[in-house]
């Protein structure tokens, strides 16, 4: 038997994104096709500053989703106003914390697609619009 699905999401465990996420998810027409999660501190944070261990574990998951699911689509998300990017660095500005992370998006997508050239890689920027998360506005990078 097999089953399949088109898209990953590689998000950010917050628990202030679960609602809204959640309706994203049912509304957009990204995730057509079904998808899988990956939710870890800071998304695809691990992928760029965690050990070599970690950077393995973290692919390995990618791996089952694209060889066994053969998910065609990998969408990373983050956030504004992320804990495990604030454990890391001090910003002095939004602006400069979204910088940052984006930087690193893309460095993950480097590191996806040398090992799966064939999937497509998307950025969503989730900006929270108060500390709990009750509004968050998603923008396609
Ligand atoms: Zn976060």
């Amino acid at each position: 038997m097999s089953h399949t699905c088109k898209n990953l999401l590689i998000r950010c465990m917050d628990f202030r994104l679960n609602k809204e996420v959640r309706k994203w998810i049912a509304e957009s027409d990204l995730f057509e096709g079904g998808l899988d999660i990956i939710s870890l501190a800071g998304a695809s944070k691990d992928l760029i500053d965690g050990s070599k261990e970690v950077k393995n574990n973290f692919l390995k998951h990618i791996g089952v989703s694209v060889d066994l699911h053969q998910v065609k689509k990998i969408i990373i998300f983050n956030h504004s106003d992320c804990g495990a990017y604030a454990q890391d660095y001090q910003f002095s500005s939004p602006e400069e914390e979204k910088e940052k992370q984006l930087e690193d998006m893309k460095k993950a997508k480097e590191i996806i697609l040398e090992k799966y050239p064939e999937v497509e890689v998307v950025f969503i920027w989730g900006e929270l619009k108060d500390e709990e998360g009750e509004e968050i506005e998603f923008e396609i990078l």
